[in-house]
């Protein structure tokens, strides 16, 4: 296997913790604690991204070899990394739950690319850590082929994420309780390879305020300026100023593409909240079949739906209050944190109107095109419709003589369709009339709409059917689930059925609509 070049930052240039062990506790003063991966039985390689391999600066052969099941798995090290958990805290549900950290995430190292690009290599699901609390340290298959894609389809769509370099099986069982029903099952476990230029998250700062460690608050805001934010220059009060504007910007336009295409997080804590503004932490995630703002996939969030569709653009603000909260202490002044919350309300407001009309087709959403939009929303919630299928049929909609034949597709319900037709129709008149004012040639509209609109994404349903069969040995629908999620704008010939409709069987199945924290 090649040699990568490890430039350790973190592990450098921030205090770390100077016990050396497992064993579960509170990390005070420190950044992170130095721990190896345990290593597992039988180590075996499922599936990789081509892309990111190149990106850290492996090929073909690299990933095939044997040693490199050995390295993802947890087995063994490269020449270079230094393996070390992170120390953090986080407002779960809305409450401060104290310290969190990487119960089951192991950052291997830093890698540096011919690019001069910097990658951290990141196990998750590599055994026990001093953060691992109650739990084990480990990850089920199922949830890694869940991460796996959608961390992959997440970049291919265009959208802030971290991403995923392999899936290595570890040939043990991990023991979960998926529905904390008092009914545990031993299941195939798996370690997934993360890949991102930092996975610090909102929470490795809350946790140095609420213990009121100002100095290595400091020091880690100065850290994640320096490493992470190279562009930010200027005096000291003015780069940590213009740092928090550029998280709060960066939040904006990442939960406004996640509304652009139907992502629901499903546990947006604040320690699963990165300081880059990437989708981060896939855990009980979902895609919006039928539209519906109230929707949670999250089974553990089902009574107060908290994390649903329509309320993540609130709740990222809310989030950045609490970061806002813990770096007071280091900015000693309340403006430029004021002014960053504006920034993301006003960013926020920008992309999603700017997102919304590409997704119609229209140059500019405009304050008399507001009844439109609300209409459309109420009548796909109303007639259950398919949000992906919608907006990309739209774009095929004859203007000159509007009826409803290519959005048929999207209905879930014949009653609903009926119900709801007349409706429908009124508002394809008022639509067409909107297209037609801006007056583009259609085929330009198309391509436009389509870039924005997503033909394929990763249905909640078809992960599962991809994991069902990984779980019988069958690990070929994770390969083929990754090439189509490869070109999510792109009609691909011979793969429609990837963009139906969730079928009927779907609709109340586990891990198809309904999805615990259990990973
Ligand atoms: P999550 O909500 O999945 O982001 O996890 C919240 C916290 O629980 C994080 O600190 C995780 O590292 C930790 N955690 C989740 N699952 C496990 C596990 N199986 N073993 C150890 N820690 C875990
Ligand atoms: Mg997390």
């Amino acid at each position: 296997m090649k040699i990568l070049d490890f430039d350790n930052r973190f592990v450098r240039e921030l205090p770390g913790d100077p016990e050396a062990s497992q064993h579960v506790r509170q990390v005070h003063g420190a950044c992170y604690s130095r721990v190896m991966p345990t290593p597992v039985a039988a180590p075996r390689l499922i599936a990789w991204s081509p892309e990111v391999a190149r990106l850290v600066g492996f090929d073909e052969a690299d990933v095939r070899s044997p040693e490199f099941a050995q390295v993802f798995g947890g087995n063994a090290l490269l020449p270079g990394m230094e393996p070390y958990a992170a120390c953090y805290g986080g407002h779960q549900f809305g409450n401060w739950a104290g310290q969190l950290g990487d119960g089951r995430a192991i950052t291997l190292g830093e890698t540096v690319n011919p690019r001069g690009e910097r990658w951290e290599l990141q196990l998750k699901g590599a055994g026990p850590t001093p953060y691992s609390r109650r739990a084990d340290g480990r990850a089920v298959l199922r949830s890694s082929i869940r991460e796996f894609l959608c961390s992959e389809a997440m970049h291919h769509l265009g959208i802030p994420t971290t991403r995923a370099l392999s899936i290595v099986a570890t040939g043990e069982a991990v023991i979960r309780d998926m529905f904390y029903d008092g009914r545990p099952k031993a299941e195939p476990g798996a370690v997934v390879c993360r890949v991102a230029p930092s996975f610090i998250r909102f929470g490795n700062f809350e946790i140095f305020t609420a213990r009121g460690d100002q100095d290595v608050l400091e020091k880690l805001v100065d850290f994640t300026i320096a490493r992470d934010f190279p562009e930010i220059t200027g005096g000291a009060a003015a780069r940590r100023a213009d740092w928090f504007h550029a998280v709060c910007e960066r939040t904006a336009r990442l939960v406004a593409h996640w509304m652009r295409v139907g992502f629901v997080h499903g546990v947006m804590n604040t320690d699963n909240m990165s300081i880059l503004g990437l989708t981060i932490d896939y855990g009980p995630y979902g895609w919006i079949d039928n539209f519906d703002p109230g929707w949670t996939p999250n089974t553990t969030d089902a009574e107060g739906r908290r994390y649903r569709f329509g309320n993540q653009p609130q709740i990222a603000q809310w989030n950045l209050l609490q970061l806002a909260n813990a770096l007071f202490p280091a900015f000693g002044a309340v403006e430029p944190l004021q002014d960053g919350l504006s920034r993301y309300a006003a960013i926020y407001e920008a992309e999603s109107r700017r997102m919304l009309a590409a997704k119609l087709g229209f140059e500019e959403l405009r304050e008399e095109d507001d009844g439109l939009v609300e209409t459309l929303h109420e009548l796909m919630t109303g007639a259950e419709v398919d949000m992906t299928i919608l907006f990309r049929e739209l774009s095929r909609v004859d203007i000159e003589a509007p009826a409803l034949e290519p959005l048929r597709e999207a209905f879930y319900a014949e009653d609903k369709l009926r119900e709801h037709e007349a409706a429908f129709a009124e508002w394809l008149g008022r639509y067409a009339a909107r297209v037609r004012a801006e007056g583009l040639p259609s085929d330009v509209r198309r391509s436009r709409m389509n870039a924005v609109n997503p033909l394929y994404v990763l249905r909640n349903y078809l992960a599962q059917e991809a994991i069902d069969a990984a779980e019988q040995g069958d690990e070929s629908l994770v390969f083929e689930l990754l090439e189509v999620m490869r070109r999510p704008y792109d009609e691909q010939p011979g793969r429609e059925r990837f963009a139906a409709r969730r079928p009927d069987w779907a609709r109340n199945r586990a891990g198809c609509s309904m999805l615990s924290c259990s990973s």
